[in-house]
């Protein structure tokens, strides 16, 4: 078997790439261990966020709302998002400071925003009770989308009318390597022959790259969220609400309230550490942890805190040390590319990475701005040092305030 492209992994980010290398009237094939979307991107919240620390997230986000939006026009398979827009609140003034910053600056890169009144709030939101002395961001860009297994299957679907090929259930366990520049891969099953492999492989993606001898600078940290009974009061219209002080979302999904936030100490899990089968549902869950963000809400939202709890679910986010998505060469191995470094927002950026990558391997230029992402950015970094600087970006997610 052969391909001008091969993806390792069928979550949100290879399956775009794969998407995007097929438009571009590429052979690709996307090897998948398991079942595709199977690990973090069918577990996210689906939500999707136009205000970003800095500019280039800013572009990747919004590009990917309007992406996700007009999905049918140009995957050409249709894809149902929330059009809901979002509340971004700040109840303490260190916070305000923070939002006010974000917004000031996400203002001048584009972002439709405005300051709401409590009046506003209170109108749009049943939900989320503010107490009038908030600051509160309308955010109309922003959408969701409520089961995040819906992009995947709507990826999936593209990636097959647009010949790219899908094989699942099947591992890959060697990158094939000669003169410094990769051949191909090796599965459980076969060997396919590529002269550009993308290692997409999410919280593996150390694992994988290391069958070619590199690295890649992520930490995987764990991520949770709940997801109430369904309740009368709940109207699923209603806008997302993040609350940046207590790094807590809502939004309403499946007929009840959707809660998940950034825990300030996280857990850091690496799957090079644990039984080869590793896998998502080996990640050890806490619901105490949301039961206190919850808490920390409970004024506001009273309902996310005594609901009882219909689903309880939970995932790895792949941490960089500066933050930011981590796409393009691999340094050192001629023809290997990487998807990774979420930060959190790998499901909701996914459209737009993967356009961009596809395009830096079809000319071998990076599409503006894109250079600034790629692995080799960051020097020699031990794994101890990866984790904690994963650590800190996480507990910073609403607060990081880091333009260029
Ligand atoms: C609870 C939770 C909520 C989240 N909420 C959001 C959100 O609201 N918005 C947002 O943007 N992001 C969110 N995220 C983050 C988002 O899920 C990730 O950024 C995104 O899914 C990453 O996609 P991926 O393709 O890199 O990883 P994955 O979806 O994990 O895909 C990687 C795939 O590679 C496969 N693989 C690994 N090793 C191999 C191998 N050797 N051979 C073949 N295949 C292999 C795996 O089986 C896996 O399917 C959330 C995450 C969690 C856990």
């Amino acid at each position: 078997m052969q391909a001008d492209v091969v993806v390792v992994g069928a979550g949100a980010l290879g399956l775009s790439t794969a998407l995007h290398c097929a438009l571009n009237g590429q052979s690709v094939v996307v090897v998948e261990r398991h079942a595709a979307g199977s690990q973090a991107s069918g577990r996210a919240a689906g939500l999707f966020k136009s205000v970003q620390a800095d500019e280039l997230r800013t572009f990747l986000a919004r590009r990917s709302i309007a992406m996700a939006i007009s999905f049918g026009d140009w995957a050409g398979v249709p894809l149902e998002v929330a059009r809901c827009g979002s509340f971004l609140i700040a109840r303490t003034q260190r916070h305000e400071g923070f939002i006010r910053a974000e917004a000031d600056q996400s203002r001048s890169w584009g972002v439709h925003l405005r300051e709401a009144t409590a009046g506003d709030l209170a109108g749009r939101v049943s939900y989320y009770r503010g107490s009038g002395d908030e600051l509160a961001v309308w955010c109309p860009e922003d959408i969701y989308i409520e089961e995040p297994m819906s992009l995947v299957q709507a990826y999936l679907a593209a990636c097959r009318l647009h010949g790219a090929e899908v094989l699942e259930d099947e591992a890959v366990a060697g990158v094939l390597v000669s003169g410094g520049r990769v051949t191909g891969i090796e599965t459980t099953a076969r060997r396919i022959a590529a002269p550009a492999v993308v290692d997409a492989a999410g919280a593996w993606v150390q694992q994988v790259a290391e069958l070619a001898g590199a690295q890649i600078p992520i930490a995987p940290v764990r991520h949770q969220l709940l997801i109430t009974a369904p309740l009368p009061e709940i109207d699923p219209a209603e806008p997302i609400t993040r609350v940046a002080d207590a790094a807590v979302y809502l939004r309403p999904a499946r007929g009840g309230l959707m809660l998940g936030g950034f825990e300030p100490a996280p857990l850091p899990v690496d799957p090079r550490a644990e039984h080869a089968s590793f896998s998502t549902a080996d990640v050890p869950l806490d619901l105490g942890v949301l039961r206190g963000m919850a808490g920390q809400v409970a004024a506001e939202a009273p309902l996310a805190a005594s609901a009882p709890v219909a689903e309880h679910r939970g995932g790895l986010f792949t941490m960089s040390p500066d933050g930011r998505f981590v796409v393009g060469p691999v340094p050192g191995v001629a023809g290997l590319w990487v998807a990774s470094g979420c930060n959190g927002s790998g499901f909701s950026s996914s459209p737009a990475i993967g356009e961009a990558l596809a395009s830096w391997i079809a000319t071998g230029s990076p599409p503006d701005g894109m250079a600034a992402l790629a692995p080799g950015r960051f020097g020699a970094l031990t794994d101890e040092a990866l984790v904690e600087h994963g650590i800190w970006q996480y507990a910073h997610y609403y607060d990081p305030v880091t333009a260029d």
